[in-house]
């Protein structure tokens, strides 16, 4: 159906899934293709992944990196006048059609106002999918991706990375998220698992202080508290890590309210 090209590498606008993935029945069939065709408000299409590989320029310059029209809707500000003001957070719709069906008017800067900032910043990436577990409760995945961290790959080509320690990840703040830390997505995420795992991991606050439910799970998982193990050289105390609005996890416990409010009262804090 869709004959127009990707503007990058001029293919099809298509995915093409290897073989081995999603396939009982590999022999049997040509590569399955799955539509993957961007629309920018220009008229231009590209692969998803082909546009976010423009990220940085086109955030840089908010043009089309094809044929250079103003992207975001509205179009550039009217007033020249005006021009020192602060200017909003612009937004560029999209059309998108994937395996997933058509998004008529997905706002693509967020993605690729992200891509650009790990592009520059590759150690953030590990980070910033702690903060989606995090979010999602996936402790699971939490503790993995902190034991993988402490066991940088050998063979890894990003020489010039300086990974984070375990420890620094906990308390790192995210620059694309009002400097919050993992403790304050869990929290606002109203993910009891992850908050606890992350006080356990991340705090001093004291053993007796935990529920004995979560004392058992952490001991039975073998999990270090701040400071052993894989968390050696200890690092900020997750408890009082302030985001970009100078709030402790205390003080998104007692935004939130009940049940949240229970840590603060159980002394978790002091
Ligand atoms: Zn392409
Ligand atoms: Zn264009």
């Amino acid at each position: 159906m869709a004959t127009a090209r990707c503007e990058s590498c001029a293919d099809f606008l298509v995915f093409t899934l290897s073989p081995d993935d999603d396939d009982p029945n590999p022999s049997s069939s040509a590569p399955a293709t799955i539509p993957d065709d961007l629309a920018l408000p220009c008229g231009c299409h590209f692969h998803w992944q082909c546009l976010l590989d423009k990220s940085a320029s086109i955030t840089a310059t908010l043009t089309c990196p094809n044929c250079a029209s103003y992207l975001p809707s509205g179009g550039p500000s009217s007033s020249s006048s005006s021009s020192t003001a602060a200017q909003p957070t612009p937004s560029i719709l999209t059309h998108y059609t994937n395996e997933g069906g058509v998004q008529p008017s997905l706002d693509i800067y967020p993605t690729l106002l992200e891509e650009s900032f790990l592009s520059a910043n590759p150690s953030a990436r590990p980070a910033r999918a702690f903060h989606t577990l995090a979010a999602e409760g996936e402790v699971q995945g939490m503790v993995e991706l902190l034991t993988d961290l402490s066991s940088p790959d050998s063979d890894s080509d990003d020489d010039d990375v300086t990974p984070l320690t375990p420890a620094q990840l906990l308390a790192w703040r995210d620059p694309l998220n009002g400097l919050r830390s993992a403790l304050h997505v869990a929290l606002e995420a109203g993910q009891e698992e992850a908050v606890w795992l992350l006080l356990w991991l991340g705090s001093a606050a004291k053993g007796e202080d935990f529920p004995g439910a979560v004392v058992e799970v952490a001991r039975g998982l073998g999990l270090p508290r701040r400071g052993e193990g894989i968390l050696a050289g200890g690092g900020e105390d997750v408890r009082f890590v302030r985001d970009e609005r100078g709030r402790s996890a205390e003080d998104v416990c007692l935004e939130l309210g009940a049940p949240w409010t229970r840590l603060v009262e159980g002394g978790l804090f002091t």
